[in-house]
């Protein structure tokens, strides 16, 4: 059993009669044909078409999830003196793009239910050098931004997802990326909306913060050699974009597929398993899965009996932010401070989760998840 399909996916047939795999296919050996590698007409199709998705005016295509949140808060004017407020459970590039940044990251404890921040707990970590949040969609859930953005206006702070995880999920029918000034993902293969390499994007409604961020990710550049900015080389290639124009045409029904994996992983767990819980999601959310993750004891024991019989597991993430040596002279604070989340670092357990798993096979996950976890 694979943690993730890729190879399934290339099989899938799409709107126009091909498979994937030629879709792909031709629409690489176009690109290799016309020469334009580099932001060639893909990638501002690209950008078009996942605005559209999204529903906010602008997409800029980037060179990572890592850069769009980089870039972001570059084009924020975020740096040196500077604090920005986030999540203590997360991949570690929410908080290493603010350090990059020269600004100080400012790790908060997550809601228990969600793994998200906890949006009380953002007015305790405030000060006079707060400038920005930056809330992780984790999982494929989306945070909770109706109280992140009050109190970012309260306090005049910026509010930018980390939706590297949940481009496809909604929150009272808006869609991930769109739900704060600036929205980034990543296109990392196995995220929900993978390419075949890095790359990512941002999402916002501002104009002029656009306008900002796209020449951040050229060199600065407004036009040939004329640089107004200090930017990096943060474009998306225009290979990377040719193959995500070509999953994009599979992506809608992914999501429902993705959808439909987890009610069914709910419902066996809910039949099978009374000390294991399915995730839970809030009223108004909807999650596209990119983890399917619950929560047991003697994680490692239970990964290796599940492995024995044949059946791949992984954990996101074992050590919580705060914890990273990386940080170890940036931050003042002990991993104690954030007791919801150390406890879920050492008990999240992802299962196997893409959108052709079978439903045999999702069965069999959970019984041998209900076999090796009853052991301890
Ligand atoms: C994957 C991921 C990123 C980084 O994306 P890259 O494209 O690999 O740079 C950032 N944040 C979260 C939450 C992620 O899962």
């Amino acid at each position: 059993m694979n943690f993730i399909d890729l190879q399934k996916q290339l099989e899938q047939i799409t709107p126009n009669g091909n498979t994937l795999r030629k879709n792909i296919n031709l629409r690489i050996q176009d690109v290799i044909n016309k020469g334009k590698f580099i932001l060639g007409p893909e990638v501002e199709n690209l950008e078009k078409v996942l605005a559209n998705y999204v529903g906010v005016s602008e997409c800029i295509a980037v060179s990572s999830g890592t850069d769009a949140l980089l870039i972001s808060l570059m084009a924020l004017n975020i740096g040196p003196g500077d604090e920005v407020i986030t999540t203590s459970f997360s991949f570690i590039s929410t908080a290493e793009a603010i350090v990059l940044t020269g600004a100080k990251p400012v790790f908060i404890d997550i809601d228990k239910d969600t793994y998200n921040i906890d949006p009380s707990k953002i007015k305790t970590a405030l000060s006079n050098s707060t400038k920005a949040i930056i809330a992780v969609s984790l999982y494929g859930q989306p945070a909770d931004f109706e109280s992140i953005n009050n109190v970012a206006k309260e306090h005049g702070l910026f509010v930018i997802e980390d939706g590297a995880q949940s481009f496809g999920s909604m929150q009272n029918n808006k869609l991930s990326c769109g739900l704060c000034d600036i929205g980034t993902t990543s296109f990392f293969p196995s995220k929900p909306f993978g390419g075949y390499g890095d790359g990512g994007a941002c999402f916002t409604n501002d104009t002029k913060l656009a306008q900002k961020i796209r020449m951040i990710s050229r060199h600065g550049q407004i036009k040939r050699y004329s640089h107004e900015l200090i930017g990096l080389n943060g474009r998306l290639d225009t290979l990377q974009a040719a193959i995500l124009l070509a999953k994009f045409e599979i992506f809608e029904k992914e999501v429902k597929l993705r959808q439909k994996v987890g009610q069914n992983y709910n419902k066996i767990l809910n039949r099978v398993l009374k000390n294991i819980e399915p995730p839970k999601i809030k009223n108004g959310n909807t999650s596209v899965y990119a983890q399917y993750t619950v929560e047991v004891n003697n994680r490692e024991e239970v990964q290796q009996l599940m492995l024995d019989k044949g059946i791949p597991t992984a954990v996101h993430y074992p050590s919580i932010l705060p914890g990273q040596k990386a940080f170890e002279k940036i931050i003042d604070k002990q991993i104690e401070e954030f007791p919801i989340a150390l406890e879920k670092s050492n008990k999240v357990l992802s299962l196997p989760m893409h959108p052709y798993i079978e439903l045999e096979e999702q069965e069999l996950v959970v019984s041998s998840l209900l076999k090796s976890s009853n052991k301890f």
